[in-house]
């Protein structure tokens, strides 16, 4: 399972949609959180951070 950074929901691989930032793959719920994160990816990976 991997945490989608725009919502915060954990996705399964085989159903979330996949991109490539700066080599790393991100996983999203859906093709909108995708979206989203492309306009402001770094914003997005800073929250991801330390928990
Ligand atoms: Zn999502």
């Amino acid at each position: 399972m991997y945490r989608d950074p725009i919502c915060g929901r954990l996705v399964d691989e085989r159903r979330a949609v996949k991109l490539v930032y700066e080599g790393k793959v991100v996983y999203f719920c859906s093709q909108e959180c995708a979206e989203q994160f492309s306009q402001d990816p770094e914003g997005f990976l800073e929250e991801e951070g330390e928990d």
